[in-house]
């Protein structure tokens, strides 16, 4: 039996190698380096993208998007809290289960991050009790779009209306997913996305966006990615450094041409998945109206490390995300939680596991996955 990755970016580089070469060398030959052509045609080709996937476009209702490119994931959430004013002393709501940089942006802003408990069968944060977690400091809440699942972030508005609180979507792990017909990332204030190699678009190496359709609010985050600087070289605000290079932008571009049917593959893998593993295993469900973009295919088990190493003996690699709610790790010691505070998102953490997605994965190794899987669970007894 051949073996199962559950991440390899170099079947899909011998696909289109040609044509990332092609990206590399004008880039090279440009004499630009940074923040040159190629990141604003990747920056207007990602807005567009966002644009006519979702049911609204430009000329249709004014709607519009403006993309800034920067150097992470975790930067794009950092430049968007810092662009919204977020500092010391505000607290932001998000949830426990997510990477740790969601938490370390709202750190590195010098925010306060709260978590709220998620719900057992999507794995987001559990909208019920978000108003519980407001408080007379919140000023921006982070719905995590967990696995290429999507938070409803129009409910989210309708909770907090009449509040002085921001929305900012992590977006890392849902390029190309939708709720009723729009995409995820066009919903809040910002959205925040990070195209790191694993990522449903990932770059190779390090790069992130944020978008907005506030244009002024663009104008500053374009800013803040360059020491706050304006096109004079004069500061006017706090900044990082936090630039999008022209290599990563000439590669994503290459990418984003393809992204619809990688976006199309995972979930026909998803699809296969569904089908042919053992009525008894949950899965970890998008909501209703949500079109999944499975950046992760996630299923809950009882025996979870049993399963894990079992599939390991036999060459098929699983993740898990993540093994350790935030607020139980020794380095958000500070924000003072002891654990039993979300027990929802606590118990997950024993069961969750996912199973390898990506776009170039063959139905035979879907179906080796999923033969395995329910040998183990049947076994095992995990019913
Ligand atoms: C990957 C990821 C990030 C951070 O992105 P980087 O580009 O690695 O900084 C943030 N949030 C979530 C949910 C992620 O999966």
């Amino acid at each position: 039996m051949s073996k199962v990755p559950s991440f390899d970016y170099l079947e899909q580089y011998a696909e289109i190698e040609p044509e990332i070469d092609v990206a590399i060398k004008r880039v090279l030959n440009s004499g630009r380096l940074v923040l040159g052509q190629e990141v604003v045609a990747f920056e207007n080709e990602f807005s567009d993208w966002l644009l006519r996937g979702g049911s609204r476009s430009r000329s249709d209702d004014g709607v519009a998007a403006y993309s800034v490119g920067v150097n992470s994931g975790t930067d794009a959430l950092l430049v968007a809290l810092m662009a919204l004013g977020l500092g010391r002393g505000d607290e932001v709501i998000t949830v426990a289960n997510t990477a740790v940089p969601t938490v370390s942006a709202i750190g590195a802003a010098g925010a306060v991050a709260k978590f709220c408990d998620v719900d057992a069968d999507t794995c987001l944060m559990d909208l019920a009790k978000l108003d519980a977690c407001i408080t007379s400091k919140t000023r921006a809440i982070i719905p995590v779009h967990l696995f290429g699942n999507v938070v409803d972030v129009p409910k989210i508005r309708t909770l907090i209306e009449g509040r002085d609180i921001k929305i900012i979507e992590d977006c890392a792990q849902c390029h190309g997913a939708k709720l009723d017909g729009v995409f995820a990332g066009t919903m809040g204030d910002v959205g925040a996305f990070s195209f790191y190699p694993t990522k449903n678009l990932g770059a190779y190496g390090d790069a992130g966006l944020c978008i907005t359709s506030d244009l002024e609010l663009a104008e500053v985050m374009r800013s803040i990615r360059m020491y706050g600087f304006t096109d004079r070289q004069y500061s006017v605000r706090s900044g990082i450094n936090s630039r999008l290079d022209e290599l990563q932008a000439a590669i994503l571009r290459v990418k984003l041409n393809k992204l619809d049917s990688y976006i199309v593959n995972r979930r026909v893998i998803a699809d296969l998945y569904l089908g042919d593993l053992h009525p008894s295993i949950q899965v970890v469900r998008p909501l209703p109206g949500v079109q999944h973009a499975y950046h992760q295919f996630v299923v809950k088990l009882r025996n979870r490390d049993a399963v894990k190493q079992r599939l390991e003996q036999v060459g098929i690699a699983t993740a898990i995300h993540y093994p350790w709610p935030l607020h139980t790790m020794s380095g958000f010691s500070h924000l003072n939680y002891t654990g039993g505070e979300l027990p929802v998102t606590e118990a997950s953490a024993n069961q969750i596991l996912s199973l390898p997605i990506y776009p170039e994965m063959s139905s035979t190794k879907v179906e080796q996955v999923c033969s395995a899987i329910n040998q183990i669970v049947e076994d095992l007894g995990d019913k």
